[in-house]
Parts: structure tokens; sequence; C-alpha cells
């Protein structure tokens, strides 16, 4: 009776959130509508009440049923307009229809963070594995062999996900009006049964207005045939059978992290203050975050301090030409994936093309159209960000690699040292590794090393940075943080991971991890920074492992 009962609620909570969801669209859609109107219009008070009061009330529904990310920015939004009407602040037209643009992103990805939804309701829902991950994402699976079902299911449940299984379109469409997934995966190995060809499916998904979910396919059928209808069917990753979990399982985060994605990072380089503010301003309206540098000389520093996605450069300038520029640019072979566009009235198509030649890779004549001119940037940027993630980052973890988590801390610990902040290293690493693998084989010790990497990258901060230090180990930098409140964060990770039951065939097992961690001012440089952090990281696994140490305390 108890169950039915809470079944019921369970029930009408999850329409209730459906039904937000739903309104929240339209809301956020009339928010960045109002962005376009003209400046006068924007100014009028009556505007900027009414704009007042609906963030006001959306900030709240939307940070209760936990979208986090529109709440805050909402939040924000509203301080701003409650600083001018209630405070006497200045209205600065600009400011507000930035913060009403950068709205529109979450309207672009509809289930935002609907991770946090999933995982309370249907926290239930008894998946194979208990799963303490609080933030886990809602998956849907269409596969009628019920092995390859199971697998799928248990795989990705010990990644934190939260996986239904069907075995026919019907039951997942009408499952999916209740609750959203946040991707499908289709296996369409059997082709002879009709309604499991991707056309069908995707025309199912259409007419239940389910067309932005995005589809991964795992197939035994793999040649161009296949492929090109899965491209037709906006299929957005193709797997071939048998499925390689961990792969799978990163083409997932692939999938997923527009959504917690930071806007594209464009760095101008122009003599021309007035062209320059102009481009900045044109980026900024589609929430692209554009830094503006009038000084050539300066670019080193700025590259370093940036971190953009894309360059766009003026190619004549006093100083020094755009092309030189992009060959200085290009001594540096660690910002090689980032592309760099010119940006002149230059019309010669061979002088266009030999500045090309010069490490440039795209060339934009002025004056632009905003539209192709933001189309190209957003394009190029996004298709960087997928390069520098395949070179920056280790295939089964998706965390960074190691060259590039130890240049992160130096990069850290120098801003912190600049700032007279602190930033804490933790060094991490699995307890009694070997045995998972001796127990349970490789593949078993590859997924609970994934886990792991997923639990940190889940449950820290978007500011805090991991890395995958070596096989079993890891790097996670906290800036901003003292090694007392790193430990207190660490430890609440540890004791979630320390939850997990992974599974071997018909065992069920957990596993544990060990920590040090160290504070930036207790030392003198970073190598010292990183040896305290493994010493204590030795301490820990001293005192009997499955606990975290921090590097004072010695006793
Ligand atoms: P301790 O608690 O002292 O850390 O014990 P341990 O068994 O974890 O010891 P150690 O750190 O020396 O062992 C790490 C093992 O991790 C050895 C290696 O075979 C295994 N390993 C390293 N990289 C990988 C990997 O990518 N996948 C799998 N499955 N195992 C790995
Ligand atoms: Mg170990
Ligand atoms: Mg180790």
């Amino acid at each position: 009776m108890a169950n039915e009962r809470e079944a019921s609620i369970q029930k009408e909570m999850a329409k209730l959130r459906n039904e937000f969801h739903d309104r929240l669209i339209v809301e956020l859609e009339e928010f960045v509508a109002y962005s376009s109107l003209p400046d006068q219009e924007i100014c009028r008070t009556e505007t900027l009440q009414k704009l007042y009061e609906a963030s006001h009330r959306l900030a709240g529904s939307a940070l209760t049923f936990g979208y986090s990310d529109t709440g805050n920015l909402l939040r924000r939004l509203e301080g701003a307009l409650d600083a001018i009407l209630n405070q006497g602040a200045e209205v600065n037209v600009l400011s507000i229809r930035r913060q009403l643009n950068v709205l529109a992103p979450a309207v672009a990805i509809p289930s935002e963070t609907k991770k946090n939804l999933a995982a309370q309701s249907t926290a239930t829902e008894s998946s194979a594995l208990a799963q303490p991950m609080s933030n886990s994402v809602l998956l849907y699976v269409l596969e009628d062999d019920p092995s390859t079902s199971d697998l799928l299911k248990i795989g990705l449940s010990s990644f934190g996900y939260n996986v239904s299984t069907f075995t026919d379109i019907d039951t997942l469409c009408d499952s999916a009006k209740k609750e959203r997934p946040d991707a499908l995966i289709v296996d369409i190995e059997k082709k002879n049964i009709a309604e499991h060809t991707l056309a069908n499916v995707a025309k199912r998904l259409r007419e239940d207005g389910m067309q932005a979910l995005p589809i991964l396919v795992v197939s035994q059928y793999d040649s161009f045939t296949e492929k090109l209808e899965a491209a037709r069917n906006n299929v957005v990753a193709f797997l071939s059978k048998p499925v390689n979990i961990p792969a799978l399982e990163s083409n997932l985060e692939f999938v997923l992290q527009p959504q917690t994605k930071s806007p594209y990072r464009v760095l101008l380089v122009d003599d021309d203050i007035y062209s320059m503010e102009h481009h900045r301003l044109m980026l900024d309206k589609w929430g692209i975050m554009a830094h503006a540098l009038p000084d050539p000389s300066k670019i080193l520093d700025v590259i370093e301090e940036f971190q953009p996605d894309l360059m766009i450069f003026d190619l004549h300038m006093p100083s020094c030409t755009g092309v030189e520029l992009a060959e200085v640019v290009r001594f540096h072979t660690h910002w090689i994936h980032i592309p760099i566009i010119f940006l002149s009235s230059e019309r010669n198509e061979g002088r266009q093309i030999s500045a090309m030649m010069t490490g440039g890779d795209d060339f934009i004549v002025k004056p632009v159209v905003e539209e192709n001119f933001v189309a190209t940037i957003m394009s190029r940027a996004q298709r960087a960000r997928q390069l520098a993630e395949l070179m920056t980052r280790d295939s089964l973890t998706g965390l960074l690699k190691h060259t590039e988590i130890k240049e992160r801390l130096g990069h850290e610990y120098s801003r912190a040292d600049r700032n007279k902040s602190v930033v804490s290293v933790a060094m991490l690493d699995i307890d009694k590794f070997k045995r998972v693998n001796d127990s349970y084989g490789h593949q078993t010790g590859d997924v609970v090393i994934a886990t792991l990497a997923h639990l940190l990258r889940r449950g820290l901060r978007a500011t805090d940075i991991v890395g995958r230090y070596g096989g079993e180990e890891y790097l996670v930098i906290l800036p901003d943080t003292d090694a007392e409140r790193a430990a207190i964060k660490l430890n609440s990770l540890r004791k979630e991971f320390e939850k997990v039951k992974f599974r071997h065939k018909n065992e069920v097992f957990t596993s544990s991890f060990s920590g040090g961690i160290c504070q930036s001012d207790k030392v003198k440089n970073i190598d010292e920074f990183l040896e305290q952090a493994d010493l204590a990281l030795y301490r820990a696994k001293e005192r009997g492992r499955n606990q975290i140490v921090q590097s004072d305390d010695t006793d």
C-alpha cells in the first residue's frame, strides 16, 4: 500500500517536473526574445520591472526543480535588475542584453541539468547496481537482445547513468512522455524487425516531439550504408559491436557535454579599436566570450591566460602583420589546435591564400555579415574544442592526460602565488587495485577506473581540474580551496565511491581509494607541492587505505 502511494506520488512529481520543463523552455525563449528589442524599449521601467519579476519567479522554481545553471543565470539577472530598479544603479543595456542572451543555450538544449531530476525521480527504480551518484543522466536503450540489453544496463549503470531498457519503440515513447530521457541508445542489429529501423525510430521520435533527443547507435553492421542511414537520421555516435562500454560512455560524455559547456572563447587582435569592438559585441550578442587585444606584442601572455578556442587576427596592423603574428603563435606547438582566422578588407584572392599558407585556417572579408561570421566562428570553435579534447584527454576516463594535468597544476600554482590565494592538490590512488584486475579481469578493472573518473568529474566544481595521473592514479586541482576544505570534499566523494557496487558475472564487489592533499602556501615550489601530496598519499596507504591525509598531518 505504502509502495503504491509512493509510486503514485513519484508519478505526480515526474509529471510536474515535465510540465515545468516545458514551461521553462517557453519562458526562456521569451527572455531571449526581449534581447532583440531596441535599446529604448529595454530601458523602459515597465520592461525592466517585467523582466525583474519574471526572472525572480522563474529563478526560484528553476532552482527548486534542479536546473541549477539556469537558476543561477536568472538570479544574476534578477540581481542586476534589482540594482537598477531599487538601488539607483545605471542601466547598462549591453549587459542586460548579454544576460538575456546567455539564457539561449539552455533553450537550445532543453534537457539541461535533467541529470539531477532523473536521479531524484528514478531513485526508487532498482537498477542493476546501487547508485549513490547524485546527478546521473537518464538513458533509454532500445534493444531486443536480452544479453546485450543486460550488458548495456549493467555497464552504463556502473558509470552512474540511470538506464531503462525497452524492446519496442511504442513502450519507449510512452515512457518518454512521462519522463524524457537525455539520450537514446538504439541497436539496429535486428534489421528484419521493421520498427527498429533507424528511419522509423527517428520518425516516431519526431511525431512525439523528441527530435532533439541525441541517438547513439550500436550495431553489428557497420558498413558505409548503415552509417549513411545513421547520418541521415541525426545519429550522434555510431559504435560497432561488440560494445565497448568505456568507449560508449566517452561518447555519451561527449554528446551530453554541451549541457555543461562554458561559452566559446575567442581572441580578437586588431589595431582598429572600433572595428574590434564591433566584432566583439557581435560575438558577445551570441553568447561567445570575446577578448579584444589591440597590441599584438602581448599575445603570448594573453593566450596563456585567456585560453581561447579560436583567434581572429586583423591582417594589416602597424606593428606587425596578421601573418607574422600567426607565425609567432605557431612556434608554440601546444597551441597548434587553435584555429586562426584572418579578418581583413583584403579582396585579392592570391594574397588571401598566401596568408592562409602561413598557419591561418580561414579568411573572412570585412565588412562581415553577422550571421555568417558568427556561424563560421561557432562551428570552427566547436571543432577546435573537439580536437583539443581528443588531444588532451585520456580515452578511458575522459580526464586530462598526465602532461596536461601537470601543466595545469603549474599554471594554477603560479596563479595562486600571484594572487596571494591558495590552491590545493590531491593525489588519489585506488586501493589494492591489482586484486581487482586479478580477480575480475582487466576489463572490469577499466570500468572501476572510469567510474571513479566519472564520480570525480561530476562531484567536483566546474573550476576544479581532474586528470588521470597514472594507471589508477588521479590528480585533482582545487583552486581557491585550502587543504581542510579539499579534504572534506574528497572525503565525501570517497564515501560515495566505496558504496558503488561493481559486478563481474554474478559477483558483486566494491572498491575504495586513498588520497593525499597539499596546500600551495605550505611549499616552496611546484615539485615540492606534488611531492608532499604524494607523501601524504603514501601515509594514507600506510594507515590502512580508504582515507584522505593532509600533508601537514605527520603523526
Ligand atoms: P595500493 O593500494 O597500494 O595502491 O595497491 P595496488 O594494488 O593498487 O597497487 P599499485 O598501485 O601498484 O597497482 C596498480 C595496478 O593498476 C597495476 C596495474 O596492473 C593496474 N593498472 C594500471 N593501469 C591500468 C588500466 O588502465 N587498466 C587496468 N585494468 N589496470 C591498470
Ligand atoms: Mg593502487
Ligand atoms: Mg598506483
